[in-house]
């Protein structure tokens, strides 16, 4: 028997599952789709590591999650067996003359939600030629911007290989195509319940926000850095990949829809990506992909123990790339006092979670998960 059943094997699942082995336990993992991730939320994603940027509608603590969180990509990345496009170039924010009053708005937001520490130099200020040195691409076309430096992005597909490679040099016990029913869970020292949307029936309330972004083959532009275009109805971002791909995105639309990206959404998220550049114009469409965001009813990631051997994490909502790892690590953290009896009781739980960097991502005992629909 493992000491630990890793359930999902998405973005959440696969770190988890990789730190644990790293540390030295035995670990299985179950996913239903296939080695590739494929079936993943974290598929489709962007992976743009925003903290700064998501902060006009994210609150301090998925804010102060994804900065810490940058830090531990940085360290943890190159710990992989295979190469992982990593970036910290900062976000540039642009808008188009006429939604001028976009900008005001956006930054009342994020100072709102930022801590002191991260606006001191956080937000720069550029204008005229200052655009074009930042974004070459851009600086005709837009004559003030916001570079926000301190932040990144990864490659998410390059990150699930990865993280599937370490699984399999840890000779963590892999489980493909394997669906696990709530009603029978594998026997395990302890399970981590990493199914996102999959766990719908142990997290009320629980729920998918649909996701839809183009991927898109545009050489000769060039994007250094993930750019945001502000705009009223159609905010958007574009997050430049390697070899000259882009990943723009991204709709937010309620409910689980998993079927094929729309005629309106594609029109919006390309049109605004022609208007960003004309030669996006020339590009070519790779892929329209949708899915949908783990997402509970705070917009807050949890993590919740049963007071026996089930411990969930979820709700990773829009923020997944930018905050796993820091709730990785915690998840890991609370796994190791469980299975060492460090902590073997609810009032030990709630030790555990007041002495915790995070105390904010433990459930308290009314969301804690129930075992029936
Ligand atoms: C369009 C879009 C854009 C995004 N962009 C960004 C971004 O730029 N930055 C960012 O930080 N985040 C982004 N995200 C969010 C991020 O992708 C998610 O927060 C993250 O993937 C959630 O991780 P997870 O492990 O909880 O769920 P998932 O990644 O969805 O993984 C869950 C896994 O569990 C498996 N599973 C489900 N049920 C079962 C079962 N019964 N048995 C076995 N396996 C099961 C699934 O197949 C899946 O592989 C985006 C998401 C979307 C949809």
């Amino acid at each position: 028997m493992p000491d630990v059943a890793v359930l999902g094997g998405g973005l959440s699942g696969r770190l988890i599952a990789w730190r644990l082995a790293r540390a030295g336990h035995r670990v299985a993992l179950y996913e239903q789709g296939e080695s590739s991730g494929r079936s993943a939320a974290a598929w489709v994603a962007a992976a743009m590591l925003a903290p700064l940027a998501e902060a006009a509608n994210a609150e301090p603590l998925l804010v102060e999650l994804g900065a810490a969180s940058l830090k531990r990509w940085a360290e943890w990345l190159p710990q992989l067996p295979q190469p992982v496009f990593f970036q910290r170039n900062g976000t540039l924010i642009v808008w188009h003359a006429a939604d001028r009053a976009e900008w005001p708005l956006f930054e009342q937001r994020v100072r709102v939600n930022a801590p002191v520490t991260m606006l001191h130099d956080g937000i720069v200020a550029l204008h005229g030629a200052q655009v074009t040195q930042a974004e070459p691409a851009l600086g005709m076309r837009f004559h003030d911007a916001r570079l926000l430096p301190g932040e990144g992005q990864l490659d998410n597909r390059q990150l699930l290989a990865a993280l599937g490679a370490a699984l399999d040099e840890l000779h963590v016990d892999t489980h493909w195509h394997t669906c696990v029913r709530e009603d029978a869970l594998p026997a395990a020292g302890l399970v981590i319940d990493c199914r996102g949307l999959g766990a719908k029936q142990a997290w009320p309330g629980l729920r998918g926000l649909r996701g839809e972004v183009a991927r898109v083959h545009a050489p000769g532009i060039g994007l250094s850095r993930p750019v945001r275009l502000l705009h009223p109805r159609y905010p958007l971002y574009i997050a430049p990949k390697q070899d000259d791909h882009y990943v723009i995105g991204a709709t937010e639309i309620e409910g689980e829809d998993m079927s094929p990206v729309s005629v309106r959404s594609a029109l919006e998220l390309l049109s605004a990506a022609y208007s960003l550049h004309p030669a996006f114009g020339e590009g070519r469409i790779l892929e329209l992909n949708a899915h949908c965001r783990p997402t509970l009813p705070d917009h807050r990631p949890a993590l919740s123990w049963d007071g026996a051997s089930v411990l969930r994490v979820n709700g990773l909502y829009r923020h997944g790339y930018m905050i796993a790892p820091e709730v990785a690590h915690e998840a890991v953290a609370l796994a190791h006092a469980l299975l060492e009896a460090q902590v073997r009781d609810l009032d030990g739980f709630d030790a555990w979670r007041a002495a915790s960097r995070w105390p904010m991502l433990y459930r308290a005992a009314a969301l804690q998960p129930c075992s029936t629909d």
